[in-house]
Order: C-alpha cells, then structure tokens, then sequence
C-alpha cells in the first residue's frame, strides 16, 4: 500500500502544484479591510476545489467576519469514525514587500521549494489533503472515504479567529466528530518526520499603578508617599525567584507535568543550542531551572515582561513621584492550566503586591487562550505516527511541543473530540515573513501521510480512537 500511495502521489504531483498556483495567486489577507473581496474569492476557489476532488456537499460559511469554508464526504460504512480537518485559507500581510525576492502573489518554483505567501501557511498544506484523498480512494478502490471526512477551513486564522468561537458554537452539531485532525503546523526538519502534540494557551495582562494624583516634586514629598514606579519594579521583580520559578501562589498548580517518555523524545529531538542562539540575536539562554531550553519553550508556563513604564521618559532628568506607572505582562499557559485561574492567581499577587495609597486597575485581553495537548499514548496519534512514519519509511515520528497558541483549544473545547497534529512546514518556510517557500517534497510526503491516516483511523474505528 505504501509503495501504492507513493506511486499515486508522484504520477499526481503536477495537479497539486497547478492548484496551489492557481490558489496562491488569490491575495486574501484576512487582517487588511481592503482584502475583504481577495479572501472571498479565496473561500470560493477552495470549495470549488474541493468539489472537484469528490466532495458531494461544499458549503461556503459565512461569520460575522470573513468566511469559512466546509466541505463534507461521508463514508458508506455505517462504523467508519468522524474525522474533522482544520485548517485555514487566508494569509498573512506581505510587507515589507521590498525583502521579497518574488512576488509574493507570482508563485515561483526555485529547485525543491515553491515560494509564495500562504504556500506553507497554511494553502500548500491544504491541497496536500485533497491529493491524499485521491490517492486513498484510488489506492483502495474506494468511491467515497473509509472514514467520514469533513473539512473545516477558515477565513480569519491570521487575524487571531475573532469570529471562529461563534462559528463552532453555530454549526457545532454539524461538526461532531471522533477525531479532530489539525493541519496548520509543521515537522523539524525534511528528515526528522515529527507532530506537533503541545500548543501553549495565553493570557494577557496590563498592571496599572496609580499613585499621588499628579507629579510631585521629589524633594518636597519625595520618601514620604507611595511611588508607583517603584511598586511595579518591586512587583515585576517578584515574579521570578533566582531560579527562574514563577513565584504566583498556584501557577504551577495544574501543570500537567512532562511523562519520562515524553522527556526521553525531547531530548532526541535534535536541537542546536548556538543555532537557536543566533536566531534568537540573544547572548545567553535564561529560563526555569531544572528543564532544557526545548522543555522551557514548549511544556513549561512562563510570565514575561512585555514592557514596563512610568514616569519621566524624556531626555536629561526630571525630580519627580510620579502619579502612574505600569507594566504589560505576558503568561504562556501548558495542558492544563486554565486562562480563568491564572488571572485570578494573577490578581491576587498583584493585590498582595500593591502598596498601601497606590490604586490598581489591571486590564486583560480578551478572555486568553487555552493550552492544548495531545497524549501521546492515544491511539489517535499513535495512528498518526503510524500513517506518517509509512510516508517518511520510519518507525520513529517525533512529538514536539509548540511555544505559540492558535485556535486549536476553542475547536477541541467545542468539539470534544481528542485531536492530533498533521503538519509538514519546515522551520525555515519563513511563514508570516517575506519570502514564505514551502519545500515540495513534503508537501508529497504530507499526501502519503494523509492518504495512509484515513486507512489506519477506520481500522481503529469510533470505539478504538477513543478507548
Ligand atoms: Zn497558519
């Protein structure tokens, strides 16, 4: 069967490299009001595309936003599980255009990678499912799918989803699903075929401190009120002990710990300390003593500074109390840490850290994100290594852990369903920056893998995928 998909996949690859040019030619950059039509018509060109690959029911949803666009193909065996697949079809901004080598919207082929905006992000990623579809169905001999697909592909991603929440709420009965299959994510490298199985939740959070209603002049009150200045040093300095622990009573409270496997594949996954060090034009790496730079990234919780003021900030000096100060604080949240008690932790550190005569206000963004995580010892992602390690001749498919947070918790949360990871950007594609490429051949092994997970999800069927 392997060398079957394989084969198909080749023989096809010009059709998937013909869509993809034709999609990415489509501007449809969901944060630009101007691009409004661009990603309507990207929405449209999709749902054409994916009747053309067979899907009987194609709908084009609208939010109050940008639209989503849902696609539908039921398998005729009566036991065959509910696979969702998520991705997105819009892009993001292309400027500074000036560091573009091509034009972001020409898609160029040069040697092995394909150049364009959204060609990795998530548009090649896409198309690389309707070719594993074909290749499934022709491989088996089927005429419709071993599992019931259904495609959730939205219009708003690269605008932080404000309308995806309402959308799932709407349409949830619509979606119910057994397994949840993202694909907006990549491998570690061409060679290391791997899952993302961690994405870290967020909240944010803005500390004001009011103190004397106005400046005061430091000589005539300066040691006898409350400085708010100071009171958001001394807060942002307690926040982390000398070993870089967050010290908010509770923080680490739900933490789900890292298991001995999951440590073991970590510290596999091959990563080059200098390298990250270059990239991140930082001079020394810092973090919560005890774990590895890997395990501080994707599997521990942080609080970070994002910006701290107050005061005179002119030039030469200025002898003042100043009546405001403040500070922007970031915490990144892992499985299973909940955005609702990390700001009730946060408020009430900051309460214990507010000086007698300073007011407080503090501000959050939005409600925050929630963490996600995939159990490596399900058998939805043991099926997933098994249908990615076919595509790349291994045994060995590596589980990773994501810094960053995506809409991923909302889907999970909505739909209920355990999820997994089938991404295959490298991480070097450049996405959200100028000259985003996507590598060719992993957008064929991206084929294999999803024409091989199709077969293994309705081998397990609905009880196994979630016993
Ligand atoms: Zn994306």
């Amino acid at each position: 069967v392997t060398n079957d998909v394989r084969s198909f996949v080749t023989d096809h690859s010009a059709d998937l490299l013909a869509d993809l040019d034709a999609w990415l030619r489509i501007p449809g950059i969901s944060s630009q009001p101007g691009s409004r039509a661009d990603v309507i018509r990207s929405a449209e060109w999709f749902a054409d595309a994916c009747r053309r690959a067979g899907f009987p029911i194609v709908e084009i949803w609208p939010t109050a936003g940008l639209p989503a666009v849902y696609a539908e193909w039921a398998s005729d065996d009566p036991d065959a599980p509910t696979v969702l697949v998520y991705g997105h079809h819009d892009v993001q901004p292309v400027d500074p255009l000036e560091l573009w080598h091509t034009d972001p919207f020409e898609p160029t082929i040069d040697g092995p990678v394909l150049r364009a905006r959204g060609a990795s992000d998530d548009k090649g990623q896409l198309l690389f499912h309707l070719l594993g579809l074909r290749a499934h169905l022709a491989v088996t001999g089927r005429d419709n799918p071993a599992v019931t697909l259904k495609f959730l592909v939205e219009g708003e991603e690269e605008s932080g989803s404000p309308n995806f929440e309402a959308l799932l709420a709407e349409r949830r009965e619509r979606l119910a699903c057994d397994v949840i299959v993202i694909t907006d994510t990549g491998m570690l490298a061409e060679d290391i075929p791997s899952s993302v199985t961690g994405m870290r939740g967020m909240v944010l959070a803005e500390v004001n401190f009011h103190g004397p209603d106005l400046d005061l002049h430091s000589g005539s009150f300066g040691g006898a009120v409350p400085n708010p200045a100071e009171a958001v040093a001394r807060l942002t300095a307690a926040l982390h002990d000398a070993d870089g622990r967050v010290q908010i009573p509770g923080f680490y409270d739900d933490v789900l710990e890292l298991t001995d496997r999951e440590r073991e594949l970590l510290a596999r996954t091959p990563f080059d300390e200098s390298e990250f060090l270059a990239t991140s034009k930082s001079r020394a790496l810092a973090g919560e003593a005890g774990y590895s730079t890997l395990e501080r990234l994707g599997a521990r919780p942080t609080a970070e500074v994002n910006g701290i003021g107050g005061g005179y900030q002119g030039a030469g000096s200025k002898t003042i109390v100043p009546s405001d100060a403040f500070v922007k604080l970031s915490f990144r949240l892992v499985a299973n840490q909940r955005p609702a008690s990390i700001r009730a932790a946060v408020e009430a550190f900051v309460a214990e850290h507010t000086p007698p005569g300073i007011e407080c206000r503090i501000g959050w963004e939005a409600d925050g994100v929630a963490p996600c995580l995939v159990p490596i010892d399900t058998p939805a992602f043991q099926a997933l290594s098994r249908a990615i390690g076919a595509a790349f001749d291994t045994d060995l498919v590596l589980p990773t852990r994501e810094g960053g947070s995506g809409p991923e918790a909302a889907i999970q949360k909505a739909l209920q369903a355990p999820m997994v990871f089938l991404g295959v950007g490298l991480p070097d594609d450049q996405i959200h920056a100028p000259n985003e490429k996507v590598t060719l051949s992993m957008l064929y092994k991206g084929a294999e893998a999803a024409a091989h997970l199709w077969g293994e999800f309705a081998a397990l069927g609905r009880a196994g995928l979630t016993s």
